[in-house]
């Protein structure tokens, strides 16, 4: 679908394999027990287990770290996420609280899909990672401290392949819009904007389809007015 991008499906969550020169980098670890669709994905590309490099985390939620403590030891991948969602990553739970997102939706699939009680099993991380930082895999990938729906959620934008990695910051579930939930809304809002005013081609997301083209227009277009509380205040500054 994206060159060097391969959408690993891990249950209701997705996880991403980018193909560097410097080897394989996976995004996100999906719920528990689905570490086979991502071995099955490494396989299929004619690479070996060891040639995954890293783990980036976008966040440390069950279902995104679910199946990391597994395929680290398969493979010996180098994780790495924000410290504030270090700790509860490195004790596999719990979770901090929720509220749902507006919309009946919304509330439905939190109370389905989000139990901060569950417990995963713990992965320790090897690099915290820091706001803005670009880190030296696959050419380049740029931090984004995104919050909102979780303190320590990051975007990842992968800037060879103009490919943003958003995480929970939104979903693609029957259209683009919010995640599940927040733990501060506020925050949440001013995460959207935030990547609504960046530039890219192609959108990945924890929940829902990718989108393959134009993305970046599509954020602008549903966080439009938000953008321009954005410039209004950019202005007024
Ligand atoms: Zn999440
Ligand atoms: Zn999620």
């Amino acid at each position: 679908m994206i060159k060097g991008v391969h959408v690993v499906p891990m249950g209701f969550a997705n996880a991403f394999l980018i193909e560097g020169y410097d080897g394989l980098t996976l995004i996100d670890a999906g719920y528990p027990n689905k570490e086979a669709a991502v071995f099955g994905v490494i396989r299929g590309l004619g690479r070996s287990l060891d040639q995954l490099k890293h783990l980036i985390f976008t966040h440390g939620h069950p279902d995104h770290i679910g199946s990391a403590a597994a395929i680290v030891r398969e493979t010996g991948a180098r994780t790495y996420m924000h410290p504030l969602d270090i700790p509860i990553a490195e004790s596999g739970g719990p979770f901090r609280p929720l509220r749902a997102a507006p919309g009946l939706l919304r509330r439905v699939m939190c109370k389905v899909f989000f139990h901060p009680d569950e417990r995963v099993a713990p992965v320790a991380i090897d690099q915290p990672l820091t706001a803005g930082e670009i880190l030296p895999i696959a050419d380049g990938i740029e931090v984004i401290h995104t919050p909102g729906h979780c303190a320590g959620q990051v975007a990842l934008l992968w800037r060879r392949g103009r490919m943003l990695f958003a995480g929970d910051v939104c979903m693609n579930v029957m259209g683009l819009g919010d995640p599940v939930g927040f733990e501060s809304l506020k925050e949440g809002r001013a995460s959207q904007r935030k990547i609504a005013s960046l530039s890219f081609d192609h959108a990945g997301f924890g929940h829902g389809e990718a989108i393959a083209h134009d993305a970046s227009t599509r954020f602008l277009n549903t966080y439009g007015k938000y953008s321009e509380d954005v410039h209004q205040q950019r202005s007024a500054a």
